[in-house]
């Protein structure tokens, strides 16, 4: 861990060091595959040592991270707000995960803010703000979950890992890594892997309930979305899908669906910035991936009022579908030299 000061992972270990304490962990809005893995992980792990531990997610996730062992209770905030109230209010210690801003816990935001005692921040997005009393932000890490695994080791509860937790955990690094495809470079990440594999964890499991879980009307509208949706500018190096709201109820569209389609364009030959819109219901939600050296978080930031790693990041706009593509397509050229220019 290259940003965090010894004296934080020494607080978070007296911290968590404490008799039977009521924690709660927090995953961001929409959460993902490090997301829930972090929080189901990190969740298994502190329950082992005998905490009594609940995740409470802002909203809802998708049904291929609904396979997961675990007994941990994951309240969805958006769907009983008496229960996550409850188990806030109860909470002596706060933990988010995989994520550095506040917003970023959407509908949970304001809970996060106010609640007045002890919160950890566990993270690796870049550009951190401040707004828990220990942060550990390490943007090297793939994910959140290879974090956890060297912060928990760090502070002495190594021990407590589970296979559960394992598996959990797998799934965090798996997913943020698009299955071992980007975010790669460090061997730590492989470090950790080999160190989850040795709890007994089923891959082949973990990769058929993540890969292989999808409903057929999802594999139509993939199928809609490159056939007839995608729009590929090689003069830019770049590729658009759009998709409306029309469209996603045509599919029969379920949360985490369209998760995925965003890389599709980037296995173009030549294509280096792929970016997706779908249409929701006051907003246009994007997602942007590169590769190379193209910035899509910068690019996020200062046209789409969002952020995110490098090489993947999202935002969002107000504008309608059509005037998002325009605005989108209207940048292009001042991007060219620069995307012109990223070496892959
Ligand atoms: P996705 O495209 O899968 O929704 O998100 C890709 C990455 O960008 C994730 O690491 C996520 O945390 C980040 N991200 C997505 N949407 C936003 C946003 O609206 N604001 C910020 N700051 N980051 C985002
Ligand atoms: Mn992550």
């Amino acid at each position: 861990m290259k940003n965090t000061e010894i004296e934080i992972i020494t607080s978070v270990k007296h911290v968590l060091a404490e008799d039977k304490l009521n924690i709660v962990i927090v995953p961001h809005e929409s959460p993902d595959g490090d997301a829930i893995g972090s929080a189901i992980g990190l969740a298994e792990i502190l329950t082992d040592y005998g905490h009594s531990v609940n995740i409470v997610t802002p909203n809802d996730y998708p049904d291929f991270l609904k396979w997961f062992a675990s007994e941990v209770n994951i309240i969805n905030y958006y769907d009983d707000k008496k229960s996550g109230k409850a188990v806030i209010k109860n909470a002596d210690v706060l933990v988010t995960v995989d994520f550095n801003e506040a917003s970023r816990a959407g509908k949970l935001e304001k809970k996060l803010l106010k609640f007045s005692k002890t919160k950890i921040l566990i993270d690796h997005h870049p550009y951190p703000t401040n707004f828990c009393d220990y942060m550990i932000s390490e943007p090297q890490y793939s994910s959140t979950a290879e974090l956890i695994f060297d912060v928990v080791n760090q502070i002495g509860l190594g021990d407590n890992i589970t296979q559960n937790a394992a598996e959990a955990l797998y799934t965090g690094i798996l997913t943020d890594t698009g299955a071992f495809n980007h975010n790669t470079s460090r061997p730590n990440t492989f470090k950790v892997v080999s160190e989850l594999m040795k709890f007994g964890i089923d891959t082949e499991k973990i990769q058929s309930g993540v890969y292989h879980n999808f409903s057929a009307n999802r594999m139509k509208l993939l199928g809609y979305c490159l056939n007839e949706k995608m729009v590929v500018y090689p003069e830019y190096r770049s590729a658009v899908i759009t998709i409306s709201k029309e469209e996603l109820e045509r599919f029969d569209f379920k949360p985490g669906d369209t998760e995925g389609f965003v890389n599709y364009p980037l296995s173009i030959k030549n294509i280096v910035f792929s970016v997706l819109f779908i249409e929701k219901e006051k907003l246009v939600k994007a997602s942007f991936r590169s590769k190379g050296n193209f910035a899509t978080n910068q690019f996020a930031k200062e046209h789409f009022n969002g952020g995110g790693h490098l090489n993947a990041s999202g935002g969002e706009s107000k504008l309608t579908l059509k005037e998002t593509f325009n605005k989108f397509t209207q940048l292009l050229p001042e991007f060219k030299h620069q995307l012109l220019e990223t070496v892959i």
